[in-house]
């Protein structure tokens, strides 16, 4: 952080900028020490957290200094999620709490990600204190954007997308850790109806493999054992001569690396050499997360899947023929004309596959999507509340089932840290992703390391036991 002294000796800033921004600011580029303080908040999902990492490589290149504490910042910035209604209520909750903050200290507020791209002429004209908007592939025009607002008061706009952009050459700025998250591709071309990531984050497009594999050792170096693929459709990743199967091998095989996870993949893009993979290989986990979305045909057909119900049992048979591989789901309740027996198709799909997990959410319209286009949301939200409860209340059962028919096997789980209950208990993931407790012993329990846990009781999400001789 620069003091004020040196700051001015630096800066043209203008008067006003100064009047209103009473924190020191330098200009990035000319390579002081210090720079302005920027908090960053993260909503949605994993593709977002690795977003910010991203972002912290480009601004960290710029001089910007980073903290946990947005009270303290100079520059307050938002990445935001539009796929959730509550992660839009969440955002307009701390840009209100934020907006206070910049009345008194003058301080920078960016909203950048998928509502930045989506609703940007709404946060445009209804939330003038809004200095930056910036979507997901204007990233690399970040720096710029704060460093005007900083110094000259101006206001910033990146949000055109992008054919190409995949961000190969940003190393992310990660937290130290045994888990790494490698975005492998960006965009969608599904284009499913409910759905506002197509015109969030554009199309589809892979990023090199080369720059994939290379991401992966570094990481392998840097004591990651665990790689997460990400894509908004993952397995769609496509490469020249190169499909999501041969890469997820390529991945596992590099040295180092125990464990491989991919998220998200869309039922539609299952070749037999990607179900090979996660069934034989012994750095993939037996794990894969199939978004059902609705079991009934005519729901599935609005929602624009491109798979019956059929096609995705049909699908479940084959994965399952090949021994034990955990599936989780997603499930959407009461979409657009769902009637009573409609929804019933859904439960019978999950108590046919009999799923280790099920994220289930009410459905709630996104502005600009297909969906919003064609058909009214017309399920009353008590209802979507009921239906949701309802598969939420069989999951919870389902689950426990499964877990306590692990009790008194031995399972083997990834070390990850204390748990966050108590000191004297270890926590970790077995191979499908289920959360595992264990006592402390006598014997050491490295993070990262593979160790084999006795399992003693269960509850719908986590397994507990103790260390196995
Ligand atoms: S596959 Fe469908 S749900 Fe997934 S990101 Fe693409 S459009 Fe959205």
């Amino acid at each position: 952080m620069l003091t004020e002294p040196e700051m001015s000796s630096a800066h043209l800033l203008t008067p006003a900028s100064l009047k209103k921004r009473p924190m020191a600011v330098s200009s990035p580029s000319l390579g002081h020490h210090s720079g302005p303080r920027v908090y960053i908040e993260t909503f949605g999902c994993q593709m977002n957290e690795y977003d910010t990492e991203l972002l912290r490589a480009l601004l960290k290149a710029r001089g910007f200094q980073f903290t946990s504490e947005g009270n303290e910042a100079d520059v307050v910035l938002f990445n935001t999620c539009a796929i959730r209604e509550n992660a839009h209520n969440r955002l307009y909750g701390h840009l209100a709490e934020f907006k206070r903050a910049k009345q008194e200290r003058g301080i920078v507020i960016g909203v950048l990600g998928c509502m930045a791209q989506n609703l940007k002429k709404d946060l445009l004209e209804e939330r003038p204190f809004i200095d930056v908007l910036v979507g997901p592939d204007g990233y690399r025009r970040l720096p710029d954007l704060l460093t005007d607002a900083l110094e000259y008061d101006k206001r910033g706009l990146a949000v055109d997308l992008s054919e190409s952009e995949t961000y190969d050459d940003v190393v992310p700025d990660r937290a130290e850790g045994i888990n790494g998250w490698i975005a492998v591709m960006r965009g969608c071309d599904n284009f499913c109806s409910f759905c506002v990531v197509p015109y969030t984050r554009g199309r589809e497009r892979s990023r090199d493999p080369k720059g994939i594999l290379e991401e992966v050792r570094r990481l392998a170096d840097q004591g990651v054992r665990q790689i997460t693929l990400l894509g908004q459709n993952v397995n769609s990743f496509r490469y020249e001569q190169w499909d999501f199967a041969k890469l997820l091998v390529r991945v596992a095989d590099i040295p180092g690396i125990q464990r491989v996870r991919f998220m998200s993949p869309h039922p539609k893009d299952f070749p037999p050499a990607l179900i090979e993979a996660v069934a034989e290989h012994p750095h993939i986990c037996r794990h894969i997360h199939l978004p059902l979305q609705s079991g009934n045909d005519r729901i599935l057909e609005r929602m624009g899947r491109c798979y019956t119900q059929l096609d995705y049992l049909k699908l479940v048979e084959v994965i399952q023929r090949k021994g034990a591989i955990t599936l989780t789901t997603d499930i959407i309740c009461g979409f657009c004309g769902e009637t009573e027996d409609e929804f019933q198709d859904t439960l019978k799909v999950m108590h046919a596959v009999e799923f280790q997990a099920a994220y289930v959410f009410k459905y709630s319209e996104r502005k600009h999507t297909i969906a919003a286009r064609k058909y009214p949301d017309d399920v009353p939200d008590q209802i979507k509340g009921q239906r949701a409860n309802q598969l939420v209340e069989w999951q919870k059962q389902m689950s426990l089932q499964k877990n306590r028919s692990l009790i008194g096997q031995t399972v083997e789980v990834m070390v990850e840290g204390h748990s966050k209950k108590s000191s004297s208990q270890w926590m970790g993931h077995n191979e499908a992703n289920v959360t595992v407790v264990w006592d402390q012993s006598d014997e050491p329990s490295p993070v990262g390391a593979l160790v084999p846990v006795l399992i003693d009781d269960a509850s719908p999400s986590t397994l507990f036991g103790h260390l196995s001789s």
